[in-house]
């Protein structure tokens, strides 16, 4: 599938749109609509489900974006999180050095400058007088909220190793490139864990985690052929880090990270130690030791994630010589669970009771209510929306209280007596993961 086509029924549907348009738009940066922020929504909640209700292992965390300027120097970030950039005297393009093949302007042939050091970070001011106040920075990933946290969260919850901590979360990073739409921005949200294990478990942990992340993804439907594990080199591994594993995607410029799995060793929490004076190991009761856990982070992007599903389910067909376009999206993502339709909408009775029921619906998940054109464009519509059920009120409908169902992957329709569809629905949407 094209990109083009996805960010154009993204854009008409409601689902994702450029920030700030009205403005002419803010480079790589996104706004979600009211499909989007749905999708999105549902996609941290399925996260949230699998890594923390579904687990005896894991507790959850909010830290804060502004965190204690040492923490990134501890991190490495302040020193390490740079990019070697030359710019060109000619055009005045900015280009990552690693990404050149000659030493000229690859656009127009320009000579180029000698290579800097360009931070990733954000940087902003604490306070309101600029000259009084000290820099801090947006964090740049959510996992240092989570080291930091590290005593607070293993004394009041009286966890035992192993354990982890699991948040999502916006995090910032001034990349020079970006593009392929939502796939890489600046200001994103991550879904970040860090385990927290004995070394020599580790690696048991590490290929644990891999396996468990790579299953979640299937089993919300991403097609398995379009998924793989790419373990990385040693020469590709972050300073930290003793091995890593990407998950990633057939996206339509090809296949690209969706998440890491990394093992950071004790590498972080000694930093912290160090850096703050305050004693970060673990005593473990059992065997009398004391020692600094390992760390296990699979850490994924909430956007990309997105991204993969929206990819993954989007579908064309051919209906009785009518193209249709439908997001198979998994009844769990899916941002409106059912759409009541009034098959006239110039009969008062029929509208009362398809608002009537569709105000039913609330309490349990988003439902809508539309009328604006003919039943056949609204199912389209619906079609093209992912939402996995529609109803559709009509004439018999006010004499037999029943209404018809009609699923949107096999365009079936059922009818169903106004007292039972509920029951019905969240019969159907079960089976269907939700
Ligand atoms: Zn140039």
């Amino acid at each position: 599938m094209e990109m083009e086509k996805l960010v154009s029924l993204c854009k008409r549907r409601g689902f994702i749109f450029q920030s700030s348009e009205v403005y002419g738009g803010l480079e790589s940066t996104w706004d979600y609509g009211p499909l989007g922020v749905e999708l999105k929504r549902n996609v941290k909640e399925a996260w949230w489900r699998s890594v923390v209700y579904e687990r005896n292992d894991m507790e959850g965390l909010d830290a804060a974006i502004l965190m204690h300027p040492s923490v990134w120097v501890a991190s490495g970030h302040v020193d390490g999180f740079a990019d070697l950039m030359v710019d060109c005297k000619g055009c005045k393009k900015r280009f990552r050095l690693d990404h050149l093949k000659e030493k000229k302007c690859p656009d127009c042939g320009g000579e180029l400058t000698e290579p800097r050091k360009f931070n990733l970070m954000f940087k902003t001011q604490v306070g309101s007088l600029e000259d009084t106040a000290s820099s801090i920075y947006l964090r740049p990933e959510t996992a240092q909220g989570i080291f930091v946290n590290f005593e607070n969260v293993l004394t009041t919850s009286r966890r035992k190793l192993p354990f982890g901590i699991a948040q999502t979360g916006k995090a910032f990073r001034n990349e020079v490139t970006t593009g392929n739409f939502t796939f890489r921005s600046r200001e994103f949200e991550q879904m970040e864990i860090e385990y927290f294990v004995k070394p020599g478990t580790d690696e048991e942990w590490y290929k644990k985690w891999i396996q468990d992340r790579f299953d979640w993804y299937i089993s919300l439907g991403i097609k398995k052929e379009n998924l793989k594990l790419r373990p990385h080199a040693k020469d590709e591994l972050a300073h930290y880090a003793k091995a890593c594993t990407d998950i990633e995607y057939l996206f339509p410029m090809g296949w690209s990270e969706l998440e890491g799995i990394a093992n950071r060793t004790d590498f972080d929490l000694k930093q912290h130690a160090a850096s703050s004076g305050k004693d970060l190991s673990y005593f473990d009761e059992a065997t009398k030791e004391r020692f600094v856990p390992y760390v296990i982070e699979p850490s994924g992007g909430v956007d990309r994630a997105v991204l993969a599903f929206l990819v993954d389910s989007y579908r064309e067909e051919m209906v009785r010589n009518d193209k249709r376009v439908v997001l198979g999206l998994h009844k769990a993502l899916a941002p409106i669970k059912v759409a009541v339709l009034p098959l006239l909408k110039n009969r008062p009775e029929i509208v009362e009771m398809a608002l009537k029921i569709k105000q039913g619906f609330g309490k349990s998940f988003k439902a809508v209510y539309d009328d604006t054109a003919s039943i056949g464009r609204l199912y389209r519509r619906q079609d093209e929306t992912g939402t996995p059920f529609c109803v559709t009120v009509d004439v018999e409908s006010l004499s037999d209280k029943k209404v018809t169902v009609r699923d949107r992957d096999t365009m079936q329709q059922d009818r169903v007596g106004v007292d039972k569809l509920k029951e019905y629905l969240d019969g159907k949407l079960k089976e269907g993961g939700f």
